[in-house]
């Protein structure tokens, strides 16, 4: 098959396409507007052997200043949703604030945990995302993608799910669709859910500032932000990245942070816990050289 490309842009500021607001340019970027035009573009860079990167919402990525010498290949115009009773078949670029709209006005609960996690449903399965007790592997049927070659489907049980894992985060599968099994409940209640976890995310994060969400896994089941806290660590800052005062866990980029100053705050916090409590932490975000 003759594969034509019209949509690729070149040198896009990768800054503008994460939440943390940092990182150089992709050197060349796409946002399929189907699912064919994705796959297309997969088979394009493995015969023109330019490396590729699947983009959600930047919402847990955080790209080197130097930029990707690749395709960035962002999926958040593949945003169809589908409802059949209480299967929801969600495209992998849906966000998941307008997924949880649709579903409070549907009735459909299991989704509230994810109210306000600013990513898309691939995403958020590839990182199996959770919050409040709840997480993706609770709520996933089953995921259709892409293995490079062919289209095929995995059940729940098949996904590898583990804490903030699974079977796409250690392979190059692309999530294409994403089945929900969710349960009747009555709209009132799902809204007030939602709210009530959106509150909590309010008064527990600062989101008034670019971020990455979680910077660090738990430890042992503690949340890394208790173990930085404790440390005293508040504040500590390179550059223009902060460790935010209101969640030890999150770094805050002030405006004009680079994706260096981020990775060496990391390191010091690393180094500080590993030297003062004996505990090595993991990153959750994702850094990409
Ligand atoms: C303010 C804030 C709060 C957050 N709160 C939470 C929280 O409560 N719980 C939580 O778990 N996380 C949280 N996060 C982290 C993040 O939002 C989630 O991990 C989210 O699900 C990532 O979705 P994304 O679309 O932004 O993914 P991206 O950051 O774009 O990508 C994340 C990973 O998924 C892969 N990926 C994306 N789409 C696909 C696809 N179609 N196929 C295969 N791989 C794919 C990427 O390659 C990458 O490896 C938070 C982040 C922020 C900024």
């Amino acid at each position: 098959m003759e594969i034509k490309l019209n949509n690729i842009k070149l040198n896009v500021p990768l800054c503008q396409k994460t939440t943390m607001r940092v990182g150089g340019d992709a050197h060349f970027f796409i946002e399929p507007k189907s699912v064919l035009e994705l796959i297309k573009t997969i088979k394009y860079c493995k015969k023109n052997k330019i490396k590729y990167y699947i983009l959600g919402n930047g919402s847990n990525v955080i790209f080197s200043d130097d930029g990707y010498d690749g395709m960035v290949i962002c999926t958040k115009k593949l945003n169809r949703i589908k409802i059949r009773k209480n299967i929801v078949i969600c495209q992998c670029g849906v966000n998941l604030f307008v997924l949880n709209k649709t579903l409070i006005k549907n009735a459909l609960s299991g989704m509230e945990f994810s109210y306000g996690i600013p990513g898309t449903i691939g995403g958020a399965v590839c990182m199996n995302a959770g919050a409040y007790g709840s997480e993706m592997k609770d709520v996933v049927q089953k995921v259709v993608f892409f293995d490079g070659k062919k289209i095929k489907t995995l059940k729940n049980k098949k996904l590898d799910f583990s804490y903030r894992n699974s079977i796409f985060k250690n392979s190059n599968y692309i999530i294409l669709k994403v089945y929900l099994k969710l349960t009747k409940n009555n709209e009132k209640t799902v809204q007030e859910k939602c709210m009530q976890n959106l509150k909590k995310r309010q008064i527990s994060q600062p989101l008034e500032f670019f971020n990455s969400g979680s910077i660090f896994k738990k430890s042992n089941g503690v949340g890394a932000g208790k173990i930085i806290d404790e440390l005293g660590l508040k504040g500590l800052k390179v550059g223009g990245a902060e460790v935010s005062s209101v969640h030890a866990n999150f770094i805050i980029n002030r405006g004009n942070a680079t994706s260096s100053d981020i990775k060496k705050l990391v390191e010091q916090i690393k180094d500080t816990v590993k030297q003062k409590s004996g505990i090595t932490l993991e990153e959750e975000v994702i850094f990409i050289p």
